[in-house]
């Protein structure tokens, strides 16, 4: 399916629904969503809401009826209008504030989440690449995006009756995917071969809209590939250490190959952690060719590189053998014009500098702006990579910290909640959405009704989350214990703790179970329940993380708890979405200072759902005392599990349950609308996507840009 086929599909008048359904635009602007949602809302569930394949599969009566509806087109005509304003528009902050630049700011990342229809994305970091495209879209900061696309996605998590884990590899079909090839001079696909690689690889090139800004995504499937090499971009995060480094330089090197091939120059290289980082060879190599010598082309290089570091945990790092790496690159450093010890000491972690190539270390030497993820990682890092540059003082090492910010018009609810802020806090919110003074109107929202507009949103969570329980127990057999254990016995009355995140030991989902005589009187307190949602898959290789589902999922068909503990499958996006508008609290316990920021309680605070959080990460600097709950800030030494889970125990019944269930006359808890009202108030602004873009331009692209 291309566009062009797509719109000779539709009726004339509304022809343009083709556009948009090819933009991710749409899904990020309440009413372009309404659009396709309006036209047939079985068939749009039935696509998992992908617009494409709706059009594509819509009866031609159903889109000629649309195209003969007056309301209907009323509302097409708006928000093509709408359309064509913001995305081809040139209002935007960045070009009114600095003018034009002709040289974009390429982005590359292994992942990007921007929305369940194009799955190529695990967890957090895609999904914080996917938020920040959007973001400069909606600044109109000059970026083009580079990644890969995989044709299984990343697995999809289905549970077996023992709790265990099973990763569902699913083939993409390609043919409805929001994405469109890329073709060359003559519109034949556009095919560019990576280097290094003997035989030769090639990859396809799929372009992706997100508002103003493209995106890039390269794939080794191809006829012209050894059937070994199609299989490159199979799957994001291959275990194997071989296939993954033959990932990374199709994505670093071959993506500056394709950026070439499209006569695209950047001016500024931005690596979204060391996973790209092998671009900066590629780029290094360009000036090389044209005569500059191996350390005049590698300054250069460096003067226009920015890096993002995006945790301090070691496995989130890529260490390649040496052996690897000459198998590679053996003769690509004649190429490069330097000796192989010159090139591979590049990639040499001070810590452990006989372990191989490191990438982190790799991107940190090679670039000129770098940066961690908050400022407490910002501390953590620059102690870890001290020893890179010896001759300063270790808390003065050249690492900066922008603290992650979410896309909020993605993440806040589209229909009631955006409906609410634009009433109480005027329609251009989402312009000024980085203003504290923009989020003081939350005060106008009456508290019963954002009461109940919350309220209402976790009755649907726990009818999706019930529904897809029946599912299974339908089609699977479950017990009765595994059917209750998926959420079928969840209340939409009872205070809802939200525990979805990746599973991994550092984020400790087991800690609430310390004391399980305590969490058990917590959970089956007869006036004051407690009930808690848990969502995330393991990596399909992290066998602890697997044994963590397992462990609570086998605690969750417990008959002690009550049924009053569910785990939810294959936490993604959509899912993600349900949860942050609809659970009461979010909970966040890994072990510090093991959280470089975390987003998902960012996504739940804007939408009201206040945190309960340890100090790590980005909530040292959004808790004030009022927004949610805080506990763990002293540094401890050793075992601290017995005492955080004290400590969180004892807010919870301390303050927590009391504010949720302290009801006044009008049924409502105002202690607690207080808190959700203080949440939105003070997160929304200092932990958008709007705040953060800005923060890259301002700091770091335009100094590039204006060679300062
Ligand atoms: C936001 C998000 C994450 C990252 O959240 P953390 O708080 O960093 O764990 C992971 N997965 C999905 C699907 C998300 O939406």
């Amino acid at each position: 399916m291309s566009e062009l086929d797509l719109t000779l599909r539709l009726p004339e008048r509304i022809r343009g629904l083709a556009k948009l359904a090819y933009n991710f635009f749409w899904s990020w602007r309440p009413e372009a969503r309404h659009i396709f949602r309006t036209l047939d809302i079985r068939l749009w569930r039935e696509s998992r809401h992908n617009p494409v394949k709706m059009l594509a599969t819509a009866s031609l009566e159903l889109l000629q009826q649309a195209a003969e509806d007056p309301a209907y087109l009323r509302l097409y005509d708006l928000v093509m209008l709408r359309y064509e304003a913001e995305v081809a528009g040139e209002g935007t902050w960045f070009r009114s504030k600095y003018g034009t630049f002709p040289a974009p700011i390429a982005y590359f990342s292994a992942e990007y989440g921007l929305h369940i229809s194009l799955p190529v994305y695990a967890g957090g970091l895609g999904i914080l690449a996917g938020d920040f495209l959007k973001s400069c879209s909606d600044l109109g900061v000059p970026v083009v995006g580079v990644g890969l696309i995989y044709s299984q996605g990343y697995v999809r998590q289905r549970l077996r009756e023992d709790g265990w884990q099973e990763d569902v590899e699913e083939i993409m079909d390609r043919t409805y995917d929001p994405i469109q090839q890329v073709l060359g001079e003559e519109g034949q696909p556009l095919v560019v071969q990576v280097p290094l690689f003997d035989p030769p690889v090639y990859v396809g090139v799929w372009k992706v809209a997100v508002g103003r800004i493209s995106l890039y995504l390269m794939d080794t499937n191809l006829e012209a590939n050894q059937p070994w090499d199609r299989g490159i971009t199979q799957r994001l995060y291959a275990s194997d250490p071989e296939l993954r480094l033959r990932q990374e330089i199709v994505l670093g090197m071959g993506g500056v190959r394709v950026l070439r091939a499209l006569k695209i120059v950047p001016s500024v290289l931005h690596l979204n952690e060391g996973h790209p980082a092998f671009a900066v060879f590629e780029r290094i190599h360009e000036r090389v060719k044209r005569g500059s010598s191996f350390q005049e082309a590698a300054d250069q290089v460096s003067a226009g590189t920015v890096f993002t570091t995006h945790t301090p945990v070691a496995a989130g790092t890529d260490v390649f053998p040496f052996s690897l790496m000459d198998r590679y690159f053996h003769s690509y450093f004649r190429e490069l014009s330097a000796d192989r010890d010159t090139v591979l000491n590049l990639g040499t972690s001070p810590v452990d500098p006989g372990a191989g190539f490191n990438m982190t270390a790799f991107a940190l030497r090679l670039s000129h702006f770098r940066n961690a993820v908050s400022k407490r990682h910002g501390e953590i890092a620059r102690r870890i990579w001290a020893p890179l540059w010896p001759d300063r003082k270790p808390e003065e090492a050249p690492i900066e910290a922008i603290t992650n910010g979410v896309h909020l018009p993605s993440w806040i609810e589209p229909t009631r909640m955006q409906e609410q802020f634009d009433r109480a806090l005027g329609p251009d919110w989402r312009d000024k959405q980085d203003q504290p003074e923009t989020w003081e109107g939350v005060d106008r929202i009456p508290d019963a009704v954002l009461w109940h507009i919350h309220q209402d949103f976790k009755v649907t969570l726990v009818a999706r989350i019930m529904e897809r329980a029946r599912k299974r127990w339908h089609r699977d057999r479950l017990s009765g214990a595994s059917v209750i254990a998926l959420g079928a016995m969840l209340n939409p009355e009872v205070l809802t703790l939200g525990f979805a995140r990746r599973f991994t030991p550092y984020k400790r989902p087991e800690l609430l179970f310390t004391d399980m005589e305590r969490l058990k009187r917590l959970l089956t307190n007869q006036r004051y329940p407690v009930q808690i949602i848990f969502s995330g898959k393991a990596h399909p290789a992290d066998l602890e993380g697997k044994h963590l589902v397992q462990r609570v999922f086998r605690w969750a068909q417990e008959a002690e708890f009550a049924g009053r503990i569910a785990f939810v499958e294959n936490y993604d996006q959509q899912l993600a979405k349900y949860l942050v508008h609809g659970v009461d609290v979010w909970l966040n316990n890994p072990l510090p200072p093991l959280e470089a920021s975390g987003t998902s309680g960012m996504k739940a605070a804007a939408n009201g759902t206040p945190n309960l959080s340890i100090l790590d990460g980005w909530w040292i600097e959004g808790y004030n005392g009022a927004n949610g709950w805080a506990f763990g800030g002293e540094p401890k030494e050793g075992d601290r599990t017995a005492a955080d889970a004290n400590a969180l125990y004892n807010i919870l019944e301390d303050q927590v349950i009391p504010s949720y269930y302290e009801r006044s006359e009008d049924e409502v808890p105002h202690s607690f609308v207080g808190i959700m009202k203080e949440s939105i108030r003070s997160v929304a602004p200092r932990f958008s996507g709007q705040r953060m873009a800005k923060e890259y331009v301002e700091r770091f692209y335009l100094p590039i840009l204006l060679g300062k």
